[in-house]
């Protein structure tokens, strides 16, 4: 995958792939399970109640940990774990960055990274957690707003936000 063809969509789509051996996702998709299996490691740890969560390598041979607020709501650390991957997965795909030391911290005082990379992460977490074609599937047998967002263990708003965006929003 080279990056320069790279859109956050497929991004998410083909680690959702590897993670289901090219099945069709299970929901709600477990993005703690598939960072695991690209061998990030994800902790929940107490962190000031403004940061959602950071991803770090601090060196060369170092691993690859995000840590997440473990005060924050399960949904809503859903949604961090599939952000910091994003950062992952675009590092990954940038053979200049790959190997060296990073850090994305995220927080409501400032986003984790350039607009252009915050707007990968956001974008990759939102099909990693509502997969475009599972979404589509869903809302065509006539699934509500809320039944989408249990089904795929999102927020309402959330949810509400992914229909807008796919065009699937009935008003
Ligand atoms: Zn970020």
């Amino acid at each position: 995958m080279s990056s320069a063809t790279m859109t956050p969509q497929r991004a998410a789509q083909e680690t959702l792939r590897a993670y289901h051996h090219g099945g069709a996702p299970r929901l709600p998709v477990d993005p703690v399970a598939v960072a695991r299996s690209l061998g990030v490691n994800v902790y929940e740890v107490v962190l000031p109640n403004t940061t959602s969560g950071m991803i770090a390598k601090v060196s060369d041979v170092a691993g690859t940990d995000i840590l997440v607020n473990s005060e924050h709501a399960p949904k809503r650390q859903r949604f961090t774990v599939a952000h910091e991957l994003g950062h992952y997965i675009a590092i990954l795909n940038d053979p200049d960055r790959v190997s060296n030391p990073f850090l994305h911290k995220r927080d409501s005082l400032s986003s984790c990274g350039t607009d252009t990379e915050e707007i990968f992460a956001n974008r990759f977490a939102a099909e990693l957690l509502m997969p475009e074609d599972e979404v589509r599937r869903a809302a065509r047998v006539g699934a509500s707003v809320y039944q989408l967002a249990a089904q795929f263990d999102v927020s309402v708003d959330a949810m509400n936000f992914r229909l807008v965006n796919l065009g699937l929003a009935r008003g």
